[in-house]
C-alpha cells in the first residue's frame, strides 16, 4: 500500500523523484501548497498576532506532521475583530453601492478559481480528505457559492423580500473541520452579498484554507475589516465571538451539542441565529431501484469525505427482498475502494481528521459489535501514521442500536431493512435528526410521496450528496434550523 513519505518532499514537489515517493506515485498531486510556517489572525485587512502572542499547531492528519502554527484567539482578539467588522460595516460596506459589493464578491470567486489547485492541496493536507474530492468538490463548490451570491448583491430589491431589505450588521460565523473552505464560503458569500461584515472562526484542526481565503480577500482589495478570520479554540475564541455584544448574527455549523449550548446562551439577546448541526440520514433503497446506480449512491452517501459529512447516508434502509443482494454487491464494491495517501489522485478515502474523531468512531463501532450487529470491512492496509479507519458495514442492525441512532461521523454504514414504503418512512423518521435522506426507486409517484413524508431538509431522488448553490440546505429538529444556499440562504443575512 502506501509508504510513509516526508510531507516536505511532497509539498515542495522537489528533491525526491515522484517514482521514489509512493507505490503508485505518478498519480500524486504535486502542486505546492505554499504553507507559511505561521499565521496571525486576519483582522482589519492585515495579519496580526494574538494579543497573548500564543500560537498552536495544525497538523496533517494523514501523517501527523505539523503543517503550520496559527494564532491562539483570545477574548481581546475577538474584541479587535468585532470592532474592525463594525467599523467596516458602517464606514465602507453598508454605504457601498450594491453593484460595487457584487464586484468585490465576484473577485473573491474568481480568485478561488484561479488558485484552485493550491487551495485543494492545502485542504487535503490540513483535513486529510482525498485530493480528488477537494479538487472536484470542495474548491469548485466554494467558488460557485461566491459567484452565485455575487449575482444577488445588486438585485436584492427584486428578490421578493419586500421593500428595502437591510443587512443585519456584523455576523459571527463558526465552522467545523469537515469542509473547511466550503463552509467558509457558505458563510461568507451570502453574508457579504447581503451587505454584512464578518468575523469567521474556522475549526482548530483545519484553519489553513480560511487563512488562505483571507489572503485572497486581501488581494481582492476588499475594504479592511469586511472579512476577518480569527483562529483559536472554540471554547475560548468561539465562545467569546458568539457572546460578543457587537455581533448581530450568529451562524454556526458543527455538533448538535454545541449548537444547543449556543441556542441557550443566545436566548433573549435578540441576535439572529442559524444552526446547521448533525444528522443520521437514511438512504432508502426499494426493490425496483436502479441497483448499480444505487450501490454507487450508497458508497458515495457514506464514504464521501470518510463519512465526515453531516448529511451522510449513514443508515441504509433496504427493502427486505433485495437486502442480501445489495449487501453482497456493496461488499464487492467496497473491495475496490482505495484508502490511503490523500494526495494520491486515485485515493477514495483519506484520513480521519483528528484523534478525538477517530476515537469516537472506534468507540461507536465497538458498541455496534457489543450490541450484536455484524461488522465487516474489506481487506485494506492502513498507513502506520496518522488517523485511519477502514470503510465499515454493519448488518444485523436494529433501530435501537447506538450505531443506528447516533451520528458516527465516519466511514461506518448501518444496514437496516423494511418491507413497505410506510415502514421505510417510519424507520427513516425514527431519529432525533432531520437533515437529509435519499430515495432509490423507479417510481416517480413514490419519490414524491416519500419526499412529503420524510422529515428531512433535503431528500435526494436516485442520487445522494448532490449540492448546488441555488438549492437551500438545512435541517429540522436536532439538525438545526435556517437554510444555507439559494434565496433562503440570503434571507438568513437580511432584515426583511
Ligand atoms: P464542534 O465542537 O461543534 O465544533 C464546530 C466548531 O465550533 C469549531 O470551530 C469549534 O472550534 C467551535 N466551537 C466549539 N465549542 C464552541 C463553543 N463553546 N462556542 C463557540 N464555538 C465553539 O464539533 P467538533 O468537535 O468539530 O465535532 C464533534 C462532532 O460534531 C462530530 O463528531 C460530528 O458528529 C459533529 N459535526 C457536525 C458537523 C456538521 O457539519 N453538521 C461538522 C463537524 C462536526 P474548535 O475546532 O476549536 O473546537
Ligand atoms: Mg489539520
Amino acid at each position: 500500500m502506501i509508504k510513509e513519505q516526508p510531507l516536505t518532499a511532497a509539498r515542495n514537489g522537489n528533491g525526491v523523484k515522484p517514482s521514489k515517493r509512493l507505490a503508485y506515485a505518478t498519480s500524486r498531486e504535486s502542486t505546492p501548497a505554499n504553507i507559511a510556517p505561521s499565521y496571525g489572525h486576519f483582522i482589519g485587512g492585515a495579519f496580526v498576532p494574538s494579543s497573548s502572542g500564543e500560537t498552536f499547531e495544525t497538523t496533517n492528519p494523514a501523517t501527523g506532521e505539523v503543517l503550520s502554527r496559527v494564532a491562539t484567539g483570545t477574548p481581546e482578539d475577538v474584541d479587535r475583530a468585532v470592532a474592525a467588522a463594525r467599523k467596516a460595516y458602517e464606514k465602507y460596506w453598508q454605504p457601498l453601492s450594491p453593484a460595487r459589493r457584487a464586484a468585490y464578491v465576484y473577485r473573491i470567486a474568481r480568485a478561488i478559481s484561479e488558485r484552485s489547485r493550491e487551495l485543494a492541496v492545502l485542504e487535503t493536507l490540513d483535513n486529510g480528505k482525498p485530493i480528488k474530492e477537494s479538487r472536484d468538490f470542495d474548491v469548485p463548490m466554494s467558488s460557485a457559492h461566491f459567484f452565485y451570491y455575487a449575482g444577488w448583491a445588486d438585485k436584492l430589491d427584486y428578490a421578493g423580500f419586500g421593500p428595502d431589505p437591510r443587512p443585519l450588521g456584523v455576523a459571527g460565523q463558526v465552522i467545523p473541520w469537515n469542509f473547511p473552505l466550503m463552509m467558509a464560503a457558505w458563510k461568507l458569500a451570502p453574508a457579504l452579498a447581503a451587505g454584512n461584515t464578518c468575523v469567521l472562526k474556522p475549526a482548530s484542526t483545519t484553519p489553513l484554507s480560511a487563512l488562505l481565503l483571507a489572503e485572497i480577500v486581501q488581494q481582492a482589495d476588499l475594504p479592511p475589516g469586511v472579512v476577518n478570520v480569527l483562529t483559536g479554540a472554540g471554547s475560548v475564541a468561539g465562545a467569546a465571538l458568539v457572546a460578543h455584544p457587537g455581533i448581530d448574527k450568529v451562524a454556526f455549523t458543527g455538533s448538535t451539542e454545541i449548537g444547543k449550548d449556543l441556542q441557550r446562551a443566545l436566548a433573549g439577546t435578540g441576535k439572529h441565529l442559524t444552526l446547521e448541526l448533525g444528522g443520521k440520514a437514511a438512504n432508502i433503497v426499494f426493490d425496483d431501484a436502479p441497483l448499480d446506480q444505487a450501490i454507487e449512491g450508497i458508497v458515495n452517501g457514506i464514504f464521501f469525505n470518510q463519512g465526515e459529512v453531516c448529511c451522510a447516508g449513514s443508515r441504509l434502509l433496504v427493502q427486505e427482498s433485495i437486502a442480501d443482494l445489495v449487501v453482497e454487491k456493496l461488499k464487492r464494491r467496497l473491495g475496490t475502494l482505495r484508502v490511503g495517501d490523500p494526495l494520491d489522485k486515485n485515493t477514495d478515502l483519506g484520513a480521519i481528521n483528528n484523534a478525538a474523531q477517530l476515537e469516537k468512531i472506534q468507540e461507536l463501532a465497538e458498541a455496534g459489535e457489543a450490541e450484536g450487529a455484524v461488522r465487516w470491512s474489506p481487506k485494506c492496509v492502513l498507513p502506520s501514521h496518522g488517523y485511519w479507519f477502514p470503510p465499515t458495514v454493519f448488518t444485523n442492525v436494529s433501530p435501537a442500536h447506538r450505531i443506528a441512532r447516533e451520528e458516527i461521523f465516519g466511514p461506518v454504514l448501518s444496514v437496516l431493512t423494511f418491507r413497505t414504503p410506510e415502514e421505510a418512512v417510519a424507520k427513516a423518521n425514527n431519529t432525533t435528526y432531520g437533515l437529509s435522506a435519499g430515495v432509490w426507486t423507479e417510481k416517480g409517484s413514490r419519490i414524491l410521496w416519500m419526499a412529503g413524508q420524510l422529515r428531512a431538509g433535503v431528500v435526494w431522488a436516485n442520487s445522494f450528496n448532490r449540492f448546488d448553490p441555488t438549492s437551500p440546505f438545512g435541517g429540522y429538529r436536532e439538525s438545526g434550523f435556517g437554510r444555507e444556499g439559494g434565496r433562503p440562504g440570503l434571507a438568513a443575512y437580511l432584515d426583511v
